[in-house]
């Protein structure tokens, strides 16, 4: 049963053809069955918010070096 002020869940249900969930929505827009265990996040492993923040850090590190040998690459064959 929706609670008046809370946003609901409207995760798409397999079970019941479709169906949009009815559940209240936690911090994260998704309910306790749809939304994964969010107040445990910062724990260890590789899906943690830090683990996942340095990872990004580390992916646009080797892109730009990517693109700088690239460069480097082509001032070369001039
Ligand atoms: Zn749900």
């Amino acid at each position: 049963m929706p609670i008046k002020g809370v946003k609901l869940c409207g995760a798409k249900c397999r079970t019941k053809g479709g169906a949009s969930c009815l559940q209240p929505g936690m911090k994260n827009g998704r309910c306790k069955m749809h939304g994964g265990c969010f107040y445990k996040k910062e724990i260890h492993g590789r899906s943690t918010l830090r683990a996942k923040a340095e990872r990004k850090k580390e992916h646009a590190f080797l892109r730009e070096m990517k693109s700088l040998l690239l460069d480097m690459e082509q001032l070369n064959e001039d």
